[in-house]
């Protein structure tokens, strides 16, 4: 019996209810059922009513603010899970639509196709953001006509039941409770899948969803980098990066975790920022920063501190794990003095420290926000946005924020690709993320009429 930590209290008081793998497998074969009259079906009415229920519902917000311990980011979870769905709704049709016939290069022939959405798509998502990333790729995949089966962090599960009770019956929607036992016994069951999640968890279930023959969509860690250059407006930079850092306590894949700026105005900046941080509480006493969800992220942080203090970085703000009333908090913590020697600068923390490293010009920055394992994406601060464009263009991630930070959190319309370590596989965000799941089928129509064409005239060794 795995009992479930409440992140607010340090206490447990939850019961992971995993399926069996035999129950696992008949409520995938359940969802296979369903689809075929889901695909058949007008999607749109049932998911706007989902999108609808999910908006208001206080129980769903209760179990995501009981699993996370923070109230800002699930009320925008909920928000952003049903905006998702209408875009979706709206979307979806015109992006899936089959192509009108058209000529072929070959005289006589015509193409046509269809979109053909997989019949069951598999999700397992981390405990970071449990609504919105158990969500953010199961919408499209209902909105293509696939049925979709969920396995959310063992780390956050409560938000489960609620959610299920609003599923409109017809919508081929199943979420699971489970930790990576049930989501290793579903990759073999789905047709295709998307896993969000750490690198170590992304190769395991790349590797069993090779051997499953089953395409697997990566979506996996980042350590973001922050670029300011001379003219940039460092006070709108410092808050811009502040919230790129800090927003859901740094616990996102998006978050920036390194800044490198431009040797003249590092000084100011780190003075600036660390100014703004010092004035930023947390949830517990009144403030925006929430609880470390995951109790074991706490190791995490405070071995990437301890380590930036012992080689030489120097603390302006917070730079300690706190206890109140059992939940861990971490105040947003400014280091300077750091370097790529050092594990905050290297691997990724998932909290809301913001060491801040100077660089000789654009170039050295480029050149430090290259040498990374990772390529999720960055921000870019200068005086211009030809300028940022120029640098941004050099950086190997796959989205860049110009003169703001981690706006992947909160725009979902740039088709991106994650570079590196960061995933594997087609966009999850824009318009060709749909596209993931289905498959194309062409048409080839001979309409030519007579005479045969001349590729049938085997027997004259002319083709
Ligand atoms: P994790 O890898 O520990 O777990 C992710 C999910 O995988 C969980 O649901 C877990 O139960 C499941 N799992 C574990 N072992 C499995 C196995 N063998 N087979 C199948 N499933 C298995 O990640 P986490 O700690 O929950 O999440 C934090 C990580 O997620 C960070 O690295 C973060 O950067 C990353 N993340 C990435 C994105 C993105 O969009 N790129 C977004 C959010 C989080």
């Amino acid at each position: 019996m795995t009992q479930v930590r409440n992140p607010l209290t340090g206490k447990p008081d939850h019961v992971l209810c995993p399926p069996s793998a035999a129950h696992l497998a008949s409520a995938a074969a359940g969802l296979r059922e369903a689809a075929a009259a889901w695909r058949a079906t007008d999607r749109g009415p049932a998911l706007t009513r989902l999108a609808q229920a999910i908006a208001t519902d206080d129980a769903l917000l209760e179990a995501l603010v009981a699993d996370t311990g923070r109230t800002g980011e699930s009320l925008l979870e909920r928000q952003i899970v049903a905006g998702l769905i209408h875009r979706w709704v709206a979307q979806a049709p015109a992006l899936l639509a089959a192509p009108d016939d058209a000529p072929a290069s070959l005289p006589g022939i015509v193409v046509g196709g269809e979109a053909v959405p997989y019949e069951l798509v598999g999700v397992i998502s981390p405990w970071n953001l449990p609504l919105l990333l158990g969500m953010i790729d199961a919408v499209p995949a209902l909105a293509a006509g696939c049925a979709v089966i969920v396995k959310p962090s063992e780390v956050t599960p409560r938000f489960i039941e609620p959610l299920m009770r609003l599923v409109p019956e017809e919508v081929p929607l199943l979420l699971v409770e489970g930790d990576g036992t049930t989501g290793a016994e579903m990759v073999p069951l789905v047709d295709a899948l998307v896993f969000t999640g750490s690198v170590p968890t992304g190769r395991k279930v790349a590797q069993a969803a090779a051997r499953a023959f089953v395409p697997a969509f990566l979506e996996l860690g980042g350590k973001d980098p922050a670029i300011v250059l001379e003219g940039a407006d460092l006070d709108r930079t410092a808050s811009a990066i502040l919230w790129g850092a800090t927003a859901n306590a740094g616990q996102s894949c998006q978050s920036i975790e390194r800044i490198y700026v431009e040797r003249s105005v590092h000084d100011e900046f780190v003075d600036l920022l660390a100014a703004k941080a010092g004035a930023v509480g947390l949830t517990c006493e009144g403030g925006p920063i929430g609880p470390i969800i995951a109790a074991d992220q706490v190791e995490v942080i405070e071995r990437h501190l301890a380590d930036a203090v012992e080689r030489g970085a120097r603390v302006h703000t917070g730079g300690v794990v706190e206890e109140h009333g059992g939940g861990l908090w971490c105040r947003p913590t400014v280091l300077s003095g750091v370097d790529h020697s050092m594990l905050v600068m290297t691997e990724e923390t998932f909290g809301p420290l913001l060491p801040v490293m100077p660089v000789a010009d654009a170039d050295e920055a480029v050149a430090m926000a290259n040498d990374s394992a990772y390529g999720l994406s960055a921000a870019v601060f200068a005086a211009d946005e030809t300028g940022a464009r120029a640098v941004a263009a050099r950086l190997q991630v796959g989205a860049v924020s110009v003169n703001d930070a981690s706006l992947t959190a909160l725009v979902h319309e740039g088709e991106k690709n994650s570079f590196k370590l960061s995933g594997l596989g087609g966009s999850r965000m824009g318009k060709a993320s749909i596209q993931r799941f289905v498959r194309r089928r062409s048409y080839l129509v001979n309409r030519s009429q007579g005479a045969d064409p001349w590729w049938h005239n085997t027997e004259k060794g002319e083709n």
